[in-house]
């Protein structure tokens, strides 16, 4: 017999003011007495909790049909609104109940309670004494997230994800320089899925850090590999995300790495945007300040796109700047252009810094002349490579 559970959450309204309205412990004692309310509950509740300050949840078995569960909420709104005698105040209480299902809404438990907790906000968004029942859409881009959990946790233990690595080229001599490694996810049903349809919800699990850690393996290892095949590799650079870059971890665990595969602080190279090391100014500079120590060079991602003035770029001890592909699509023939005075200009003052510059996004020729004739160090970009799979950067290197 297939198992049913209803969650339900309560949450009362205005519980702080009738707190603060009420004696000493007067809220505790409300709530001891909505407990009790609630455990009277016919059918009996499996479970009564307080989960965190006004919020309960209530857990039943067997309940099948929507309409008993509806009935269900309203009569427990009914008696949390009975009168309530404290010492000899009267307190009018009145809550808003979501509702979650198993297994129609989810059959994990976490899952089933983060939705419950999804009705209950909409409930209280809604007219502060309702009863909702969750549905599909519902917190969609929360759900999204709990509901991708699963299967991102599988992705990183099985492995699912691969880099490509993307070819930067010297601009004038068209010589092959480095690589940028850019991750995919192979998803089992979905195919092969862009960064942008996973790392915003790795970033939002808190996982980002785990996922440089692959990345940085990975790259060590493909590294490691094409050595062992006799080739001349090439230093690979790898994107690292803001928290990352302010740990002081990340400086031991890389040595870690070069050691283990027996790498060269040159083999690797880290990017990072250029907000990121603006959000803690100090934390970043004390771990770019050993980076340059060991000799690990560092970049700086999408350059133009964040609020960094110049004056902060000379105090970066970063060794290459990368012109965001915005800058470098609206190249036109006319030298007056303002992105052409903009991009002529970075590359200048970066020249002036002693910084190699970068161009990214390159998809014409016309572009790559112009950045030629504007001495940009190195480019990067569809018209000369896209992100390639790693047999094929392979090949690129034997040539
Ligand atoms: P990004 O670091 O700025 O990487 C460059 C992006 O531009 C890549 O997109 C690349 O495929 C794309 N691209 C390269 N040349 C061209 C071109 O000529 N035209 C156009 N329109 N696009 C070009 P991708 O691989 O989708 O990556 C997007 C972003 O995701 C990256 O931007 C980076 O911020 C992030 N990302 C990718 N891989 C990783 C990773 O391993 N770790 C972390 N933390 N972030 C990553
Ligand atoms: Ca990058
Ligand atoms: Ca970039
Ligand atoms: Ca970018």
């Amino acid at each position: 017999r297939q198992r049913h559970l209803t969650l339900m959450v309560i949450g009362l309204n205005r519980f702080k003011a009738i707190n603060d309205s009420l004696g000493i412990r007067g809220g505790d004692r409300v709530l001891i007495e909505v407990s009790k309310r609630l455990q009277r509950l016919r059918p009996a509740p499996l479970t009564v909790a307080r989960i965190s300050g006004d919020v309960f949840i209530v857990a039943f078995d067997h309940l099948k049909k929507r309409s008993l569960v509806e009935q269900l909420g309203r009569s427990i709104q009914q008696r949390i609104q009975d009168d309530m005698l404290m010492d000899s105040k009267t307190v009018k209480l009145s809550c808003a109940v979501g509702i979650a299902r198993f297994p129609q809404n989810s059959v994990y438990a976490d899952t089933l309670l983060s939705k419950a907790n999804i009705a209950l906000s909409q409930a209280k968004g809604s007219n502060s004494d309702s009863v909702v029942f969750y549905q599909r859409g519902m917190g969609a881009d929360y759900i999204r997230l709990i509901d991708m959990e699963p299967e991102l946790r599988q992705a990183l233990d099985n492995d699912e994800f691969i880099l490509h690595l993307q070819p930067v080229y010297t601009g004038s001599s068209k010589r092959l320089s480095s690589f940028e490694a850019l991750i995919r996810w192979q998803h089992p049903s979905r195919g092969l899925l862009p960064p942008s349809e996973f790392l915003p919800f790795i970033e939002d699990l808190g996982w980002s850090i785990e996922l440089d850690d692959w990345v940085l393996a990975k790259t060590a290892h493909i590294l490691s590999t094409w050595r062992r095949q006799g080739l001349n590799t090439l230093p690979i650079a790898v994107n690292i995300c803001a928290r990352h870059f302010q740990n002081p971890d990340l400086i031991s665990k890389l040595k870690q790495l070069f050691s283990r595969y027996q790498l060269s602080y040159q083999d690797i190279e880290l990017e990072i945007t250029e907000n990121v090391a603006m959000t803690d100014i100090q934390a970043g500079l004390n771990v770019l300040a050993q980076l340059r120590e060991l000799g690990i060079r560092v970049s700086i991602d999408d350059f133009g796109t964040g609020y960094s003035s110049l004056a902060y770029l000379r105090r970066l001890p970063v060794d290459k700047i990368k012109i965001d592909r915005s800058f470098i699509s609206e190249l036109l023939r006319d030298a007056h252009n303002s992105e052409n005075v903009i991009v002529r200009s970075l590359i200048e003052l970066s020249h002036g810094l002693r910084k190699r510059v970068v161009a990214e996004g390159v998809e014409t020729q016309e572009q790559l002349n112009l950045l030629n004739g504007m001495r940009c160090d190195q480019v990067q970009g569809y018209l000369l490579s896209p992100p390639v799979n790693i047999q094929l950067a392979a090949e690129l290197l034997s040539h």
